[in-house]
């Protein structure tokens, strides 16, 4: 078979590069080795998560926060089997969806490992052991990421788990450890704490979620630490071993004292790695960079191949589902000789803990470090009628803006639906909107966004009407 494009891997990267190319009238395949498409982000990463934090979440509320609303409920109970079989339902109607959209938009899907055999031709290996060639003008890389370890550490999968594991755990845990305090541990830790669960954090910086502005850390571990979980900031982690039930991880404190800890699960969290096995890439003599993981591309995402581009995890830069997708759809575009556009400081980031965590742009810290002369105006949720009414009074929204132009360079939420909220701010900052623009837009009442126009307000001339 001959196509236009060959896409590998079908995560939001690829998924949406294949129906964006279908739709610019390129013929289009897409290999995929596993028997469901949509990758980590609907089999076992954003959508399986949010299934989980979604009833974990109901679950908190009805045993903590009903009876304040005036509900009262007996013998409540935790079906733990039920919240899987609908967290599978939940990513086999997703993934279902990708098939029915490729065949809406005429895309072949081939199963089974995809690799080079020379620029233009990608050898499919089947689960049967057969194998099948297919040729393409343009080939496009999204194979995505794996959950990385640490070399000292030996992952057994059932005691000693990755995010994939937590996901499908044959039980809540009694005690869950988790190593690294950023986006996966925080928000599987939070599912299982809700349940019941022991949850203690250690991260090696001295804040949780270390690559955001610092002070949405500060405020998420105050408020999880309410939620019953514990942290244990700028602790080293030495090892961990499981026997029989058992897990235990020891950790130097900051002083060098050796620490331990014993749970029944430990949850290794401490980032992804690019992944590119079986692909081949030494037949077309493809560059890697990062200690050889990750597909080194240019401006138009093409790699040093001609014909041959990469987007998603596989490549530089943040590791988000929603970046692989305008990517997948920037290379499509690219390839019929569009001019597309990705301004990557406006791609925003969330957690979704609750409260959740939510942010685009530029950090104090980073504006610091540049030397922009920035001003703040932030806004508390306990100040907002909604958030009262809600009873969801923790977090805040935080406005950077340019002291000179009063353009808004950075904006920072934690609080309720900080995760939809962003998406203003994200739209205010691709028009280079000012501080003043947004605090002069009508906002609806009562509404959480209402918190962003005074953070914006408070930016402007510190004036803003409810603090
Ligand atoms: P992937 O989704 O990893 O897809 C790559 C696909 O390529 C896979 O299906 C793989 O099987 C396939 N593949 C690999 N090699 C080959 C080959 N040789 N031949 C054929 N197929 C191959 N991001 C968010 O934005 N929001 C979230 O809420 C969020 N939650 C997450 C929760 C968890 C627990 C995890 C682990 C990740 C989460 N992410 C989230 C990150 C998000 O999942 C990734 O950024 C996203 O999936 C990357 O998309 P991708 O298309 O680059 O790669
Ligand atoms: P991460 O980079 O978010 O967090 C890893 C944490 O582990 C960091 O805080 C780091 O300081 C810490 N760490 C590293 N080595 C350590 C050690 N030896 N001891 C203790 N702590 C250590 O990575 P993650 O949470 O594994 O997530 C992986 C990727 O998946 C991220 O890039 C993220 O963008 C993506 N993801 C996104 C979402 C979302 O968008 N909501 C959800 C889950 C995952």
């Amino acid at each position: 078979m001959q196509y236009d494009v060959i896409v590998i891997g079908s995560g939001p990267g690829g998924y949406v590069a294949a129906i964006r190319c279908a739709q610019l009238g390129l013929k289009t395949a897409c290999i995929e080795k596993y028997p469901t498409y949509g990758g980590t982000c609907l089999n076992v990463g954003c959508i399986p998560s949010k299934a989980l934090l979604d009833s974990s979440e109901h679950y908190y509320n009805a045993s903590h926060t009903f009876k304040t609303h005036g509900i009262n409920l007996d013998n409540l109970s935790v079906d733990f089997g039920q919240m899987l079989k609908r967290k599978n339902e939940v990513v086999q109607k997703n993934t279902s969806g990708i098939s029915f959209l490729f065949k809406k938009n005429k895309i072949d899907g081939y199963q089974g490992i995809g690799s080079f055999k020379d620029k233009n031709t990608i050898v499919i290996k089947k689960e049967d052991g057969t194998t099948q060639e297919i040729t393409g003008k343009n080939i496009i890389i999204a194979t995505g990421s794996k959950p990385s370890g640490l070399p000292f550490i030996k992952l057994d999968k059932k005691r000693i788990i990755t995010s994939t594991e937590a996901l499908t755990l044959p039980e809540i845990p009694k005690h869950l450890i988790l190593i690294g305090g950023g986006v996966i541990g925080l928000e599987l830790g939070s599912v299982y704490a809700r349940l019941g669960a022991k949850v203690s954090v250690i991260e090696y910086m001295d804040s949780i979620i270390p690559t955001m502005d610092k002070s949405l850390g500060k405020e998420l571990q105050k408020v999880l630490q309410k939620q019953g979980m514990e942290f244990y900031l700028s602790h080293k982690v030495t090892g961990a071993t499981a026997k029989g039930k058992e897990v235990t991880v020891t950790f130097d404190n900051p002083k060098g004292e050796k620490q331990e800890l014993k749970g029944d699960y430990c949850l290794v969290a401490v980032g992804r790695i690019a992944y590119t096995d079986n692909l081949g890439l030494d037949k077309i003599g493809l560059k890697v960079e990062d200690r050889g993981r990750k597909i080194a591309v240019d401006a138009h995402l093409e790699t040093s191949v001609k014909g041959v581009y990469a987007i998603g995890d596989v490549i530089q830069g943040a590791m988000l589902a929603h970046k692989a997708e305008d990517e997948g759809t920037f290379v499509a575009e690219t390839i019929v000789g569009q001019k597309p556009h990705i301004d990557y400081n406006l791609i925003p980031g969330v957690v979704y803990t609750w409260p959740e965590v939510a942010a685009v742009g530029q950090t104090e810290e980073q504006l610091k470090e540049k030397g922009v002369k920035y001003k703040t105006g932030s806004f508390p949720f306990k100040a907002s009628g909604r958030a009262v009414a809600s009873g969801d009074p923790d977090g805040f929204v935080k406005v950077l803006a340019d002291t000179a132009t009063d353009e808004i360079l950075g904006v920072h939420i934690i609080g309720p639906r900080a995760a939809d909220m962003i998406a203003e701010a994200v739209v205010a900052m691709e028009f280079r909107a000012s501080a003043e623009d947004i605090a002069r837009i009508s906002h609806a009442h009562p509404t959480y966004t209402e918190a962003f126009r005074e953070a914006c307000l408070a930016a402007t001339e510190n004036r803003a009407i409810h603090i």
